[in-house]
C-alpha cells in the first residue's frame, strides 16, 4: 500500500498549540467574515509559553532524589517546560487556561520511567510518599483527565510514559501485537505496517494520543464501523499498581469470572498504570475507497445509516453529518465556511481486500440507495480522508479571533437518538443565548452500533470576557440534557474530572462504592488520579496506607 494520511512523523507538540507545528493553520477569509456576523468582535491572542508562570514547586529535592535513583537523574524534570508541557489536557477550557497563563494544575514535576518495573517502583515511592501520580501517555485527555486533586498530598508528579514506547511482539498467526503504552498512533501504524499489518484505530487526535491513553480512556477511532472501538481491539494488558503487577488476557476469550481487561480499560489511571497491551490486529489494507453521499435529511440518513449496520454491509467508515454540519464542512478547513451541498453529507469509506471492499461498497451502495441517499462520489469522502486529522488544527487560530469553540459527545439507543440531538442542541443553544452569544450547534453521527450510536456536537460562538464560565454553563446544561435523555455521558472522551458527578449519577451509588473498593486494593494510598473518574475517591488523607 502507498503512503497514506495515516503514515505521519511523531512530532513534539507546542504546549497548547495542536499538533505539528509544520501543518499550523489559518482561517480563511470567509471564514472571519462569518465570523463578524456571529459578533466575533475582538482577538483573544494567547500568552507565549514562556510567559506562563508556575506555581512554585511543592516537592523537595530530597523527594526528587528518591524518584531519580529509579529512573536516573536525567529523566526526572521540574523544568518549566516539563512541567507546562504536563498541564491539564487538550479541552477547550484547558488551553483557555493555559492561553490566559493559569497553570495552577501544574505538576510538581514530570517522570519519564524506561520499564515495568520501573512504574511499579515509582508508584511505591508515590504511595509511601503521598504524593499524587498522573499516568500520562499522549496528554490529550479532553474531560480533565489530568487534572487530579492535589489536596491532601505532599505534591503531583506526572508520569510520562514516552519511553515505553515499542513494539514487544507480533504473533502474526494469532494477528495480536502487544505494545508498550507511550506509543503514539503514528508509530503504531508505521512498526505494524512494517509487519503487513495495520491497528485500524484512527481517532482525530492519532497525531498526539498514545496507546495507553486509548485503552485507559476506552477510546474509538473515525474507522469503528469496520475496525471495531479500542477496548473491542484489547485482548490482554499488564497493570503497574502501587501493590504490584496485574496480567490480565491469557486468551482471547474466557468463562473464567469476570473479564478483569474490561475493568482496567476505561479506568483511566485511578487504579494502576497500563504499561503494555496486546491488541488484535489486522492486514494492512490493500484498496481504500471512500465516498461522500447527500441525504434529503438527517432523519433519512440516520435512518439509511441503520440499516446498514443493522442489516449489513457494514462499511470500515461510517459517518452523517447534520444540516448544519454539512453547510460549515468542518472536514474540510480550506472550504471551511464556504457551504456544503445542501442537505445531510455522509461518509462511506471501505478498506480491506481488493474482492472484499467491491463486495461489500456494491452492496452497500445498493442499501443506501434505495434508504434515499445520493452517491456524489468520491471527491468528497477523500478530501474528508486526507482533512480528517486537519480540524483540530483550527481551534488555535478560532481562539485567536475570539471564538469560543468546544466539542462534546453522547451517545444513545436509535430510538432515542433523534430527541437526544434536540434537547442537546436546544440546551446548548439556549444556555449559550442566554450569555448573549447564540452559537453554532453542528452534529454528527460518528460511532455506529446495531443497537444505537454516537453524537458529536461542534459547537462556536463569540467569547465573552470570562470564556471559561462561558462554556461551564454550556457544558452543564448539555450534561443535564444528556442525563435527563436517559443517554450516557461520554462515548469515547471518558469521564476525567469534568464528567465525574454526571458519571456518579448515571451509574448509581452502589456501583461508585464498588469501583471504590477495587481502587482501595490496588491503590490504597489513593495516590493514582485522585478525583478522576469517581468524584471523592479515598485520597491519601482518608485511606489506610499499606503496601
Ligand atoms: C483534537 C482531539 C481529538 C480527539 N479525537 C478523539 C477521537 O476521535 N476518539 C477518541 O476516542 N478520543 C478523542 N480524543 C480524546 C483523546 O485523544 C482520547 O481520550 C485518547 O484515548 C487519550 O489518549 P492519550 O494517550 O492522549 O491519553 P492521556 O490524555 O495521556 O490520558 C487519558 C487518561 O488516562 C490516564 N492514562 C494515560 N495513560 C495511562 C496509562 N498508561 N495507564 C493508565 N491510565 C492512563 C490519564 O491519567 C488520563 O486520565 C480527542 C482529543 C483531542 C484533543
Amino acid at each position: 500500500m502507498t503512503a497514506s494520511e495515516n503514515d505521519l512523523p511523531v512530532v513534539a507538540f507546542h504546549p497548547f498549540r495542536w499538533g505539528d507545528p509544520a501543518h499550523a493553520t489559518h482561517l480563511p477569509t470567509a471564514a472571519k467574515e462569518t465570523l463578524a456576523a456571529f459578533g466575533v468582535k475582538q482577538p483573544a491572542p494567547a500568552l507565549e509559553p514562556g510567559a506562563v508562570t508556575l506555581p512554585d514547586v511543592a516537592l523537595d529535592a530530597a523527594t526528587l532524589a528518591e524518584f531519580a535513583a529509579v529512573v536516573g537523574e536525567e529523566h526526572v524534570s521540574s523544568a518549566h517546560e516539563a512541567r507546562l508541557a504536563h498541564t491539564r489536557g487538550w479541552s477547550t477550557p484547558d488551553l483557555l487556561k493555559l492561553r490566559s497563563g493559569d497553570a495552577s494544575d501544574a505538576p510538581d514535576a514530570v517522570l519519564y520511567p524506561a520499564s515495568h518495573d520501573e512504574v511499579v517502583t515509582l508508584l511505591q515511592l508515590c504511595g509511601r510518599l503521598g504524593v499524587a501520580v498522573v499516568p500520562y501517555s499522549g496528554g490529550t485527555s479532553v474531560v480533565g483527565g489530568l487534572a487530579p486533586a492535589r489536596e491532601g498530598f505532599a505534591g503531583v508528579v506526572a508520569l510520562d510514559l514516552k519511553r515505553l514506547d515499542a513494539v514487544v511482539s507480533v504473533d502474526a498467526v494469532s494477528r495480536t501485537a502487544t505494545l508498550q503504552a507511550g506509543m503514539r498512533g503514528p508509530a503504531v501504524e508505521a512498526a505494524l505496517g512494517a509487519e503487513g499489518f495495520t491497528l485500524g484505530h484512527f481517532p482525530q487526535s492519532y497525531e498526539g494520543a498514545s496507546i495507553g491513553g486509548y485503552a485507559a480512556a476506552r477510546s474509538a477511532g473515525q474507522s469503528s464501523a469496520g475496525y471495531g472501538r479500542f477496548d473491542e481491539m484489547v485482548v490482554g494488558l499488564t497493570l503497574a499498581t502501587p501493590r504490584g503487577t496485574v496480567v490480565l488476557g491469557t486468551a482471547p476469550k474466557s468463562a473464567a469470572g469476570p473479564d478483569l481487561r474490561q475493568l482496567v480499560l476505561g479506568s483511566e489511571g485511578t487504579l494502576g498504570v497500563i504499561t503494555s497491551v496486546t491488541v488484535r490486529v489486522r492486514p494492512r489494507p490493500e484498496v481504500r475507497i471512500f465516498e461522500s453521499w447527500r441525504f434529503p435529511d438527517f432523519e433519512t440518513g440516520a435512518a439509511a445509516l441503520r440499516r446498514l449496520v443493522q442489516d449489513g454491509p457494514e462499511p470500515t467508515v461510517l459517518r452523517l453529518s447534520d444540516e448544519a454540519e454539512t453547510g460549515i464542512n468542518l472536514a474540510d478547513p480550506s472550504a471551511m465556511f464556504g457551504g456544503g451541498p445542501g442537505g445531510c453529507l455522509a461518509v462511506t469509506g471501505y478498506e480491506g481486500s481488493a474482492a472484499d471492499v467491491e463486495a461489500r461498497r456494491a452492496d452497500a451502495t445498493a442499501v443506501l440507495r434505495e434508504a434515499g441517499g445520493e452517491l456524489l462520489g468520491p471527491e468528497g469522502g477523500e478530501a474528508w480522508r486526507q482533512g480528517r486529522y486537519r480540524a483540530p488544527y483550527l481551534r488555535d487560530p478560532l481562539l485567536d479571533e475570539g471564538v469560543l469553540i468546544e466539542t462534546l459527545e453522547t451517545v444513545t439507543f436509535w430510538s432515542n437518538l433523534h430527541a437526544l440531538r434536540a434537547a442537546v442542541t436546544t440546551a446548548l443553544t439556549d444556555a449559550l443565548t442566554a450569555q448573549g452569544t447564540p452559537p453554532l450547534v453542528l452534529c454528527h453521527i460518528s460511532h455506529l452500533y446495531e443497537t444505537g450510536a454516537s453524537l458529536y456536537f461542534t459547537v462556536a460562538c463569540a467569547q465573552t470576557d470570562d470564556p471559561v464560565a462561558q462554556w461551564h454553563l454550556a457544558k452543564s446544561a448539555a450534561n443535564a440534557a444528556i442525563r435527563a435523555s436517559g443517554a450516557a455521558i461520554s462515548h469515547h472522551h471518558g469521564v476525567g474530572t469534568d464528567h465525574a458527578a454526571t458519571y456518579a449519577d448515571e451509574i448509581g451509588p452502589l456501583a461508585v462504592d464498588a469501583l471504590r473498593a477495587v481502587k482501595r486494593a490496588l491503590d490504597p494510598a489513593g495516590v493514582l488520579n485522585p478525583g478522576v473518574l469517581i468524584e471523592n475517591l479515598p485520597l491519601r488523607a482518608d485511606a489506610a496506607v499499606t503496601e
